[in-house]
């Protein structure tokens, strides 16, 4: 008897015929003798719909309300899931964030999980029924209703692996795995029989959808044995594992892309000590997450300017902060630019092998593409381009790096 957590994202519960399917897949796993925790996303669009009405409502809307609207769609296929179950005879109960509950941090809209209470979960899946847990949602210490953040319902599956001490966590999408690349943008890319944790946090947050960040950061430190697989066909997917069990380790696992991002350039500021200390701590007061840096060799003038970025939606607000400097800094003026991209190699296999971001960098010049800002760590190399050569950019990559399916 195993221990499983399932999670089915938006498009494996779109629909009645595809709650169906779930149930069938959960009561294949029962009937083995599985202890089965189902966690399920709202139908694939309704999240979308309901931020809509939200920001429809109101521009700047109250947080705990967003939530108490948001939550809703899992509400609904928490319960229909219940209810197919039980009619196919397997005894199911939902459960929703409050009811488990699911305490989290009072961050409304991307709250965290800080504790799951397993106690009743425990004794009802001892007596063999399936718990169907409502995923993306908790319980702040404000009693009302909180969300995870878009593709949070990852983030509940793997903490319900994590506090239930799960033999595995699956989670079922509409692709059949993580592949070197996003299958959707790039048709050659390839699937991945396994990938490390790290390498799949770095995907994660550099972009790739398929799990949501705080999910690969969550099974990194609890060591949850995570797959991502199709729930449309019986095919085995991508597991998520330590880096010692992977046999033959790639210069590059796969390449990602973000467009969540936007630059600014401070232009002719001053080349002085403090500068960038005076540029930088104003915006973290504003609580902006600064990304990429890069400062240009100073001119003959001793001038010199500082470009950065910062998530799209908050450059106007970037903008806003350095335009209250003006008097302080005397730079010359200040751009900025959101039609941008920035595309990342990633791999663990940058440790041991020489030259890779030298690839990409010669990959982009073959092309034709400026890049515009760099950045580095042990296992990626991240450069913003312009967003015009997304597509182009992450098929030459995908080809210089030799991820092209066979
Ligand atoms: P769900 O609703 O099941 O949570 P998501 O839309 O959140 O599904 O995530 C699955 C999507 O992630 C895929 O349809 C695919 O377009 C996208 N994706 C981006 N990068 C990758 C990648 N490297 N491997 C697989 N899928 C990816
Ligand atoms: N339904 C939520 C969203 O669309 C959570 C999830 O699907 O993971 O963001
Ligand atoms: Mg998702």
């Amino acid at each position: 008897m195993a221990r499983i957590v399932k999670k089915f994202g938006g498009t494996s519960v779109a629909d009645m015929e595809r709650i169906r399917a779930v149930a069938a897949r959960v009561k294949k796993a029962v009937d083995q003798g599985d202890q089965v925790v189902v966690v399920v996303s709202a139908m694939s669009g309704v999240t979308n719909q309901l931020v809509g009405y939200v920001t429809e409502a109101s521009s700047l809307y109250d947080a705990r309300e967003y939530d108490a609207v948001v939550a809703s769609g899992e509400q609904v296929t928490a319960g229909l899931t219940a209810i197919t179950l039980q009619e196919m005879g397997v005894d199911a109960r939902s459960w929703l964030g409050w009811q488990v509950p699911v305490h989290t941090t009072d961050a409304h809209g991307s709250a965290r999980i800080e504790e799951i209470d397993t106690k009743l979960l425990e004794e009802r899946l001892n007596i063999g029924q399936v718990a169907v847990i409502a995923g993306f949602q908790g319980i702040g210490p404000d009693n009302r209703i909180t969300t995870l953040g878009r593709g949070g319902s990852d983030t509940t599956a793997v903490a319900f692996a994590a506090a239930l001490k799960a033999d595995r966590c699956d989670i079922y999408t509409d692709v059949d795995g993580v592949y070197t690349t996003d299958p959707r943008i790039v048709t050659s890319a390839a699937k991945l029989d396994a990938i490390t944790y790290e390498e799949m946090l770095e995907m994660a947050s550099l972009g790739a959808k398929v799990l949501q960040t705080r999910s690969v950061e969550l099974a990194m430190r609890y060591r949850v044995p995570l797959q991502v697989l199709t729930s449309f066909e019986d095919l085995p997917g991508t597991m998520v594992v330590d880096e010692e069990d992977i046999v033959e380790q790639a210069e590059i696992s796969g390449i990602a892309y973000s467009s969540d991002e936007a630059k600014i350039t401070v232009e002719q500021v001053a080349d002085r000590p403090g500068v960038s200390a005076a540029i930088f701590g104003p915006l973290a007061d504003a609580n902006i997450n600064v990304d990429m840096i890069v400062q240009n060799v100073g001119a003959a003038d001793n001038t010199t300017d500082v470009t950065f970025t910062v998530p799209r939606a908050d450059m106007e607000r970037s903008v806003a902060v350095i335009e209250g400097l003006a008097d302080e800094l005397k730079y010359k003026s200040v751009a900025s630019n959101d039609k941008v991209v920035k595309v990342s190699v990633i791999g663990v296999g940058m440790r041991s092998h020489a030259g890779i971001a030298a690839k990409m960098f010669a990959t982009l010049a073959e092309k034709g593409i400026n890049i515009q800002v760099i950045s580095t760590s042990e296992i990626k190399v991240s450069v913003l381009i312009a967003d015009e050569y997304t597509e182009l950019a992450l098929r030459a990559l995908h080809t210089a790096y030799q991820l092209d399916a066979a």
